[in-house]
């Protein structure tokens, strides 16, 4: 069984996906078990996997997200004008 601080390093140093099988597991484990370091470090894990699938959607243009049509980036970007003015910059 891994310590917190090994699991810490392990996932600070890169995707925890590309690691072995085994070394995955355990860590896994250990993140699901651990009441120290469990809710943090699967918010790593949770970040690495959106970070990894949208690497795999952008490599193959999918077409999940609808596209704008004519006109709806100006109408999203005087919205996004509108709102902001309502919240001034110190
Ligand atoms: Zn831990």
């Amino acid at each position: 069984m891994f310590t917190c601080k090994q699991v810490s390093d392990s996932l600070s140093k890169g995707d925890y996906a590309k690691l072995p099988l085994a070394k995955r597991f355990f860590l896994r484990l250990h993140v699901k078990l651990c009441i120290f370091c469990g809710k943090y470090n699967r918010q790593v894990m949770d970040g690495q996997d959106m970070c990894r699938h949208f690497k795999q959607h952008e490599a193959t243009n999918c077409k999940c997200a609808p596209e704008l049509q004519e006109g709806q980036k100006d109408e999203l970007k005087a919205l996004l004008a509108t709102e902001s003015a309502k919240y001034p910059k110190d």
